[in-house]
Formats: structure tokens, C-alpha cells, sequence
């Protein structure tokens, strides 16, 4: 497969919970490329202001905070279900970043232009380097413009809770529906309306609606637009 697709970089973007992840390592598994979920960047900053005690609604401090943190992924120490160890120092977060708290604010934070730029600036030198699959809202757009292929992954808001749920029952959290709709909508509205980098479809990006798809079509659908 590798041998077969000039495609390098490829950028993956949409909302929450639109199985951008799931694609994006079986496509990167597939085509032997890393994989980059930039999602988990912004999560390990709210989750550690948060544990700071820090008052999110602090632009400056937040900012100061994403410039002098180093957030390393590093291939996977345990086998409980992670793709990669994501550590502060000598802090595992792995799973902490996926918490019902830093859900709910890491749309704020995501929203200051500082930490974005901080956070982006990493993300695109990784990006550069080629083979790469990358999977975040703002990819097509702002981090890698350039990207060979941009695939813009929707889905109704219904059916990505309904996911997020399923997900939750699966590493058997406690889940209630209607939350996690409220929240998913919510989310979205805070990422797709603010001022920097705002979710939204490059205009070169090829638009999927996984609706009534499921992994296996979209995956072959992708994969064979990278040949
Ligand atoms: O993809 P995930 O749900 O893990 O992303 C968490 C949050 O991080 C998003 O809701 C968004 O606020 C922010 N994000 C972003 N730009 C990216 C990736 C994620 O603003 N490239």
C-alpha cells in the first residue's frame, strides 16, 4: 500500500465524536504513516490547568501555560486499550485527558489564539516531516494547508452521541444520552463559531457523512481515494 499512494500527508478534520480517530489509525496502521490526533493537545493542557487549579477563563495564564508544557505520545506501555502513552513529564495521562471535565472546557481553551498558535506550531513541524495521518478541526485549514488529502468526516449529532455513549458503557463509565448530546452540541457550537481557526471544511477537503456508513465503508472509501 505504501509503494502505491503518492499521498503523504493526509489531513482529517470534523466534530466531535465523528470517528475521526478510529479512521485515522486504521488509515496511518494501513499505510504504515504515524498517527496524530492534535485533539489530545489541547485536552492535556485543560486537564492540567485544571489540576492546577487554574482559572480557565485566564486567557494569559492558560497561554503561558501551553508555551512551557511539553506534551510527549509515546508508543503504547500498557495494553488497556491506548494507541499511545501521552505524558507530562513523568505523569501518564493517557486517560485522564479523556475525562468528563476536560470535555466540558477544552473548547474554551482551544478557543485562545495563543495556546492554538503554540499548540499548531508544533503540530505542523511534526506534520512536514510527511507520513502522516493528522486528525484535529482545523488540519485542511490552518496546520497543514498543503496536505495531499483533506477528508472532512460529519456525521449527525445523534449518532455521534450515540457513539460517545457506546464508548463510554464499553470502558464502563457512567453515561447518560441526553448529556452527552448536550455537550457534543455544545462543543461544536464553541469550536465552529470562534474567531481563530474556527471547525470548518478546507474548501479542498472531500466531505463524509459516516451517518449510514459504517468504519469499514468509510475506510475503503478514503483509502481508495489515496491510491
Ligand atoms: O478531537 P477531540 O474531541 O479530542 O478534541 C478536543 C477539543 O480540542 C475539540 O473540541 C476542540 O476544542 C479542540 N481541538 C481544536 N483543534 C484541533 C483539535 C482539537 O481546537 N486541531
Amino acid at each position: 500500500m505504501t509503494n502505491s499512494t503518492r499521498v503523504s500527508i493526509i489531513a482529517l478534520d470534523g466534530p466531535a465524536a465523528s470517528g475521526k480517530s478510529t479512521l485515522g489509525r486504521k488509515l496511518a496502521d494501513t499505510l504504515g504513516y504515524l498517527f496524530f490526533d492534535t485533539g489530545i493537545m489541547y485536552r492535556a493542557i485543560t486537564l492540567i490547568g485544571l489540576e492546577l487549579d487554574m482559572n480557565l477563563q485566564d486567557e494569559a495564564s492558560i497561554t503561558r501555560l501551553a508555551q512551557d508544557t511539553q506534551i510527549e505520545i509515546r508508543p503504547p506501555s500498557r495494553d488497556d486499550g491506548r494507541a499511545f502513552d501521552i505524558m507530562v513529564g513523568s505523569k501518564d495521562i493517557t486517560w485522564d485527558v479523556r475525562r468528563g471535565d476536560v470535555d466540558a472546557n477544552v473548547s474554551v481553551v482551544s478557543a485562545y489564539a495563543g495556546v492554538r498558535k503554540a499548540l499548531s506550531d508544533q503540530q505542523r513541524r511534526i506534520g512536514l516531516r510527511g507520513k502522516v495521518v493528522m486528525v484535529g478541526r482545523d488540519i485542511g485549514t490552518v496546520v497543514l494547508p498543503e496536505a495531499d488529502l483533506k477528508i472532512y468526516l460529519d456525521a449527525s449529532a445523534d449518532e455521534r452521541a450515540r457513539r460517545r455513549y457506546d464508548e463510554l458503557m464499553a470502558r464502563n463509565e457512567p453515561a447518560n444520552y441526553d448529556e452527552i448530546l448536550k455537550k457534543v452540541i455544545e462543543r461544536d457550537h464553541i469550536d465552529s463559531t470562534r474567531a481563530v481557526a474556527p471547525l470548518r471544511a478546507a474548501d479542498d477537503a472531500i466531505l463524509i457523512d459516516s451517518d449510514k456508513m459504517d468504519v469499514e465503508q468509510v475506510f475503503n472509501k478514503v483509502i481508495a481515494l489515496c491510491k
